[in-house]
């Protein structure tokens, strides 16, 4: 039994209401409320397992009332929460195109694979990777930092690791990133069956970014201790602050102790769509692979990871499966010599690539580049107004697009956790808390396209008055 209508009127009117309505809401989305609690729509929305049809017609209703208005934020120019990217109508436009087309982008021979291969050709160049390098869109870069440790862990001990199991090498793999690294990392570890214990977290020097000194010294102090070390992970933007590694400096080690050289850049790698934030990155080109996020910065909708790897045969050779099922064949649909399952560990893959390759296309690497570089420079706008404000006090150097800082006060860490929790409330701006050396901070994460110097004043003027009313009543 079919589930195309019969007739297709109703349906085409209703979707293009909903087009429409999408428009109005993304126009619209500054003057809504940044967020509101989903508490009572959730209870009006929860039901039973529905097991008869109800129209198109009401569940759309529903859809507007009780999910539309209920989002997380991340499209309001208010928004500077964690580090989230805001979507844009391209991207949604998209994101529908690739939901019709429903392809399962795991294998054979379509076209959605050669999108696919365009955008790994397209970030070979960006990033400066030969042609034998690979490339593959994951969920984000949890999962591609995840896929980069396999690649090290199988280089350290030999593709056979895949059979016989980590144990099997007597060998006790350590890797190394800077404390600020983000918990994804040793979770990597962990999944990868070495075990997140074995990521040594170097301490960082005033600029956020990981010691060389202590990292050299950590090297040699896991040889002597007959461990051995594997891989160096570097970071292009840090998740707290936004710090960027010394990357060619990692290189250069990496190379030295022959150690796999990976750098997390799920916020910070897409600048390299900039000139002007490209020489932050220098480096990234020497690296054996790159994790990234188009989620974020770059924008396309949720979700859209990308692992960039220079060995690509190595990337092969570590998910490469002779199920029969997946058997290839000299001609026809099941033909084809790049089929994505080989190069990661998902077999069934939606159609992530189509939504980037539209981003990319429809506004090209230089206004995406130049958004980053507004952002940077609205970033540096409020670490100037901060510093300015003697009640408003800078905690972390600013190196991208994301500022952290304090109310001035003896009990500055309740008050700011108190602040952005009211700032939230109110809806107007949301940036996030986090915690630098062992104390909450207000961390404002500039990543929205639609940020404005106004959005930054609000910010200031919000955080201003409330460090004093909350202050009084302490
Ligand atoms: C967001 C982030 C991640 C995780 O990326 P996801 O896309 O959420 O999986 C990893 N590292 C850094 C530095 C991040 O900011």
């Amino acid at each position: 039994m079919t589930l195309d209508p019969k007739d297709w009127t109703d349906i085409r009117t209703l979707g293009h209401h909903m087009l429409d309505d999408m428009f109005d809401f993304l126009a619209d989305i500054k003057h809504a409320p940044l967020w509101r609690s989903p508490d009572t729509a959730k209870s009006l929305l929860l039901s039973a397992l529905p097991e008869k049809a109800s129209s198109l017609n009401a569940v759309y209703e529903q859809f507007q009332n009780t999910i539309l208005p209920y989002g997380s934020g991340n499209l309001h120019p208010g928004f500077m929460g964690w580090v989230q990217g805001a979507g844009t109508p391209v991207g949604m436009l998209a994101e529908m195109l690739a939901a019709g087309l429903n392809a399962n982008v795991g294998g054979r021979h379509h076209m959605a694979i050669a999108i696919e291969q365009q955008v790994v050709e397209w970030m070979r160049a960006l990033f400066g990777f030969p042609e034998h390098a690979q490339g593959l869109f994951v969920t984000g870069a949890s999962q591609a930092n995840f896929v980069a440790t396999l690649l090290a862990r199988n280089r350290a001990l030999g593709l056979a690791t895949r059979n016989n199991g980590v144990a099997a090498a007597g060998k006790t793999l350590v890797a190394y990133a800077s404390c600020e690294a983000h918990g994804c990392i040793p979770r990597a570890l962990d999944m990868a069956g070495i075990g997140s214990d074995q990521l040594r977290k170097i301490k960082i020097d005033d600029q956020y970014r990981i010691d060389l000194t202590d990292l050299k010294a950590a090297i040699a102090a896991d040889r002597k201790a007959g461990l051995t070390p594997f891989m160096l992970i570097g970071s292009a933007g840090t998740v707290n602050v936004g710090s960027v590694d010394d990357l060619d400096a990692l290189a250069d080690i990496a190379e030295a102790e022959s150690l796999s050289f990976h750098v997390d850049g799920a916020i910070g790698a897409v600048a390299m769509m900039s000139r002007q934030l490209k020489p932050l990155m220098a480096g990234i080109e020497r690296s054996d692979s790159i994790a990234f996020d188009f989620h974020k910065w770059a924008h396309v909708p949720y979700d859209a990871g990308f692992i960039l790897v220079r060995d690509g045969a190595a990337q092969k050779a570590a998910f490469a499966s002779d199920a029969a099922y997946l058997t290839r064949a000299e001609k026809g649909l099941a033909a084809g010599d790049w089929w994505p399952c080989d190069y990661g560990p998902d077999l069934a893959r939606g159609f992530r690539a189509l939504k980037t390759w539209f981003t990319l296309k429809a506004y090209g690497t230089d206004a995406l580049g130049a958004s980053m570089v507004e952002n940077c420079r609205l970033a540096q706008s409020l670490a100037d107004k901060i510093v300015a404000q003697p009640e408003l006090e800078l905690r972390a150097p600013v190196a991208l697009n994301i500022v952290c800082f304090s109310y001035v006060h003896t009990h500055a860490d309740i008050l700011n956790k108190y602040i952005v929790e009211e700032l939230h409330m109110a809806a107007e701006v949301a940036p996030s808390l986090t915690i630098l050396n062992g104390r909450p901070v207000i961390r404002a994460a500039i990543l929205n396209h639609r940020t404005t110097m106004n959005n930054i004043d609000t910010l200031v003027n919000s955080v201003l008055a409330l460090g004093r009313t909350l202050s009084a009543a302490l």
